[in-house]
């Protein structure tokens, strides 16, 4: 669908207070030419838009929100800036409550003595004190809802609006000509339904405001581990500077508990480093020169310099910051019942309220009680808790995750996790440490293992295979100095060669030397043990003859065998895929408790893999360290990266799993179970209290207040719920 013409543009949009709200900012983008998509987060205030630029500009669509009610605003916020907004925002908004609170008290007080007023008197008090609340306190109400009335559509401020305009109104009349409305010497009046409804209105929102801002919470706490300040040498000094001034290329100054302030490359020193609030890992990480140091991650004992690699927008952190805020506002398929829902429910609500209140008339009960009927429905189908019930619980769960290095991309991928079925691990760096060494040098006859040893290490010297690695290291502690080579091969999934002296030298895996036609008869036996006993053999071959076999171990991981048991355990089938040989890859499967193994795949393959797994039926999340697996992450329903921050795989994957640990992904499997059951709970509880109140308040059984006080607790609870995710725990 992405075409190299779309652009993307995320702007704040500020009086959005319902489902409704955020549909109407979708229909009313939606429907300008070049733009193909629109997704609006309701408690994020932030609208996303996929557009056309040669078509449509950024102006045009603020026009556009603007045009449906709402006030868009370019989201290059500073956080001190946005804080500020809401800080102003939060103050008019309590200003307004405390007003509606100060004359409710002696509305309701006097509306419930009969106090030595007569009524005549009682009624115009009662008038002056509403005045306030109607006028200043609900303003911002009527205005929405005005705004909405000349768009010809209608809000959760309509339903407000209307009721409470019935109420006042009603009143006002009975008030100025009592006589219309005298039924056994008494004149009902609602101005103390009008001003009560307000007040609790504003309580909610006002409450519906602190919780949803503690749903962003994770996203403040990463932005917070970033340092404003950070060490640097200039002129050979070293001075503070803020850390908007540090550049790519400058070297950095970390004392030991100090914070790394971007990402860099140790050059001196050395020292462990908690990086726990990026990647999850509980363990200090050593670092010595030549390794990467990662922005917001704090020193612990020594003091080293780096050089600065990634600033601003490009670290680690930002990239993560980016992903999660994304994530949060991005919308889970589950969200579109509610949409669809509230699409019909504001006309139909106002179809029965007009029903209930013709009923009630023709039963001949009177304006006064068909009106407090009608209000009452009004008030209780407002479908902000329907509006919350999902992103609320998306931003919670993805920002819990975050929190333990689990990155997930979208709603849609939180929602998607927990429909696996089957689980694919990739077996070097997933399910193994992806640090191999050498265990075991077998020469044929006639060869020196020393003279094999640096042979191979010389051609695995322009290897970037984990493999590769571990023979050159092998060979270094021994000594034996790497050669230059001519005509360096890798072999995707296979092996490698390249020209030494002269010879031609081949390495790699059985089925490579097969392909050459190379016979491995005289080790077969070696390689065989090596097999059965998980280890991969490596075949070294000469002009065509084979010379010897390496052996090479990479270990399970830790926790490798229990996650795999915990998964299974869940349900799940778990499967290994590889491109080591059959036999090598039982045996570590055996080890890690797995009896499903695919393995002698070539990288290219693995994606075929995982779409015959499809093919069957299987629901196939994917985990792999996304270097050579990515296009079986992307076939794969849910693509698993792990164990790497790197853009690639944050790119590709539907989880960037930061921690190497097949535990996390029992933890994203977790959350992602535990954050759709707080979804359905949420969506159940607004459907539920709507469908039940909007028939009993029509029978007349609930008044005007007790429906406003029972939308409000709706709401509360809702996003209550779904701050319940952020005590969810990992450790399980
Ligand atoms: P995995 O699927 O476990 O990630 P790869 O697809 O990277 O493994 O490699 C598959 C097999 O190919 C390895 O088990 C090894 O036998 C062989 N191989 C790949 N690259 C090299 C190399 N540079 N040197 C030796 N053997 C290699
Ligand atoms: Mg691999």
């Amino acid at each position: 669908m992405s075409n190299g013409s779309t652009q993307q543009c995320t702007l704040r949009v500020e009086g959005m207070h319902c489902v409704s709200c955020s549909r109407r900012v979708e229909t009313e983008v939606l429907k300008l030419p070049g733009v193909s998509g629109v997704s609006v987060s309701l408690p994020m205030h932030e609208a996303r838009i996929e557009y056309d630029p040669a078509k449509t500009d950024v102006a045009a669509i603020k026009k556009a929100i603007a045009e449906a009610g709402y006030q868009p605003f370019d989201p290059s916020l500073s956080p001190e800036e946005e804080d500020a907004r809401r800080r102003k925002a939060d103050r008019i908004l309590r200003r307004k409550l405390i007003v509606a609170v100060i004359f409710s008290v002696p509305i309701a007080v006097i509306s419930m003595g009969d106090l030595l007023l007569g009524y005549g008197w009682r009624n115009w008090l009662l008038l002056v004190l509403t005045l306030p609340v109607f006028f200043f306190s609900a303003s911002h109400i009527f205005a929405g809802a005005w705004k909405a009335f000349k768009k010809r559509t209608t809000n959760m401020d309509t339903l407000i609006a209307t009721g409470v305009i019935a109420a006042f109104g009603f009143s006002v009349v009975a008030t100025i000509w009592p006589n219309l409305f005298v039924q056994a010497g008494h004149v009902h009046v609602y101005y103390e339904a009008a001003a009560v409804i307000i007040t609790l209105i504003l309580t909610g929102r006002m409450l519906e405001a602190r919780a949803t801002r503690q749903t962003s919470e994770a996203i403040r706490k990463l932005i917070g581990l970033q340092p404003r300040t950070a060490t640097v040498i200039r002129d050979g000094a070293a001075v503070e500077v803020p850390i908007e001034q540090v550049a790519v290329g400058d070297r950095v100054v970390v004392r030991p508990g100090g914070k790394i302030p971007v990402d860099g490359e140790v050059v001196q020193g050395s020292s462990f480093v908690d990086e726990s609030m990026v990647t999850g890992e509980p363990m200090p990480v050593e670092k010595r020169p030549g390794q990467p140091v990662i922005g917001g991650t704090i020193n612990k004992s020594g003091s080293f310099e780096f050089t600065a690699t990634k600033v601003g927008p490009d670290t680690v952190l930002q990239h993560i910051v980016q992903l999660v805020r994304n994530a949060q506002a991005s919308k889970a398929p589950i969200a579109r019942l509610a949409d669809v829902v509230s699409s019909y429910f504001v006309p139909v609500v106002i179809a029965v309220a007009t029903l209930a209140l013709c009923a009630w008339l023709l039963a001949g009960y009177g304006w006064a009680m068909a009106s407090l009927v009608f209000v009452s429905v009004l008030i209780i189908s407002c479908p902000c808790a329907l509006g919350l019930a999902t992103p609320t619980a998306i931003m919670v769960g993805t920002g819990a995750g975050a929190e333990h290095g689990i990155l997930i991309k979208s709603g849609a991928a939180l929602e998607g996790i927990q429909r696996i079925n089957t689980v694919v691990l990739d077996k070097t760096g997933t399910l193994t440490s992806g640090k191999p060494v050498v265990t075991a040098i077998h020469a044929a006859p006639g060869v020196d293992s020393a003279e094999l040893l640096r042979l191979a290490a010389s051609v695995e010297a322009g290897s970037e295979h984990p493999i590769g690695e571990a023979i050159v290291r092998e060979a270094q502690t021994k000594n034996l100095p790497v050669q230059n080579v001519q005509d360096f091969r890798a072999l995707e999934g296979q092996g490698a060669e390249a020209t030494v002296d002269g010879q031609r030298l081949l390495l790699g895996n059985s089925s490579l030397l097969r392909e050459r036609n190379i016979d491995t008869g005289p080790l077969s036996a070696e390689a065989e043990a090596l097999s059965a006993a998980a280890q991969t053999p490596v075949f070294v071959a000469r002009d065509g003859k084979v010379m010897g076999v390496i052996g090479i171990s990479d270990t399970l991981r830790p926790t490798s065998r229990q996650a795999v048991a915990q998964l299974r355990a869940m349900g799940l089938d778990v499967v290994m895929l590889t491109g080591d040989s059959e036999r090598t890859a039982r045996a570590i499967a055996q080890q890690a408790g797995i009896e499903h193994v695919i393995a002698d795949v070539l990288p290219e393959r693995k994606a075929d893999a995982v779409k015959q797994l499809q093919a069957q039926g299987k629901i196939v999340a994917m985990v792999g360290d996304g270097i050579n697996d990515a296009p079986a992450l992307a076939q794969a329903d849910i693509g698993m990266a792990i164990g790497s921050g790197t853009d690639v795989a944050i790119e590709t994957a539907d989880v960037t799993l930061l921690r190497s640990d097949i535990q996390s992904v029992v933890h994203a499997l977790l959350l992602s179970r535990r954050t759709m059951r707080t979804i359905k709970q949420n969506l159940f509880f607004a459907f539920v209290y709507n469908v039940v109140l909007i028939p009993v308040a029509s029978l007349g059984l609930v008044n005007p207040m007790l429906a406003s006080l029972a939308m409000v607790l709706s709401d509360v609870s809702v996003v209550g719920n779904s701050l319940r995710l952020r005590t969810f725990r990992f450790d399980r």
